[in-house]
């Protein structure tokens, strides 16, 4: 048995009834970047005191709503990943270009790639490969990305010498000297799935 109410502040709200429950228990759970919060109540246990139990929680479930990952889905439908591929390139092409003229990189080929491993990666022919998924990302976290790559450019490790390199262009492209760190900790809620 499950009831939903639209809560002022979370938005829709699952409150489930089960017998296995023994416990009003509250979590997070996302669909497509949506999170929504569902509340596990026992059988004999009342939907209000359901409802209360959410009241008494809500600093814990800001907290949560707001560090959940985002999952970024592509369509499984062979035409309508295509088109995503399209505009991928068109995107990141035009990303690309801009950021290594303005800060005088020369690649040879862009490829987009759809895999889960990684967001990005330079090769020693010096292509560029960028996940397809990158531009579903905040645009500062896409030209992190980008920047990431083509400085592996210049040096096709994660040295001293890179991050310095890095973190250089990223202070002029954001103006924030701790622009790497932040991203860094941003990237995590993203997942390739
Ligand atoms: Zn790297």
């Amino acid at each position: 048995m499950q009831k939903e109410v639209v809560h002022p502040d979370f938005g829709e709200i699952v409150l489930q009834k089960k017998r296995t429950n023994k416990n009003i228990r509250i979590s997070i759970r996302t669909f497509n970047t949506v999170k929504k919060v569902y509340v596990s109540i026992p059988w004999y246990v009342s939907y209000k005191n359901g409802l209360q139990a959410v009241e008494k929680n809500t600093d814990w479930i800001q907290k949560n709503l707001s560090k959940v990952s985002k999952y970024i889905y592509l369509p499984l439908d062979k035409k309508e990943l295509e088109e995503i591929r399209k505009k991928a390139r068109i995107i990141l092409e035009k990303k690309l270009d801009n950021l290594a003229n303005r800060y005088y990189f020369s690649y040879n080929k862009l490829k987009i790639k759809n895999n889960r491993s990684n967001w990005g990666s330079c090769s020693v022919q010096e292509n560029i490969n960028l996940n397809i998924r990158l531009i579903y990302l905040p645009e500062d976290l896409m030209d992190y990305i980008i920047l990431h790559e083509l400085v592996h450019l210049h040096h096709m490790n994660h040295s001293s010498s890179f991050h310095k390199e890095l973190n250089s262009i990223l202070e002029k492209h954001t103006g924030d000297k701790n622009f790497e760190k932040k991203a860094i900790k941003r990237m995590h809620s993203y997942k390739i799935s």
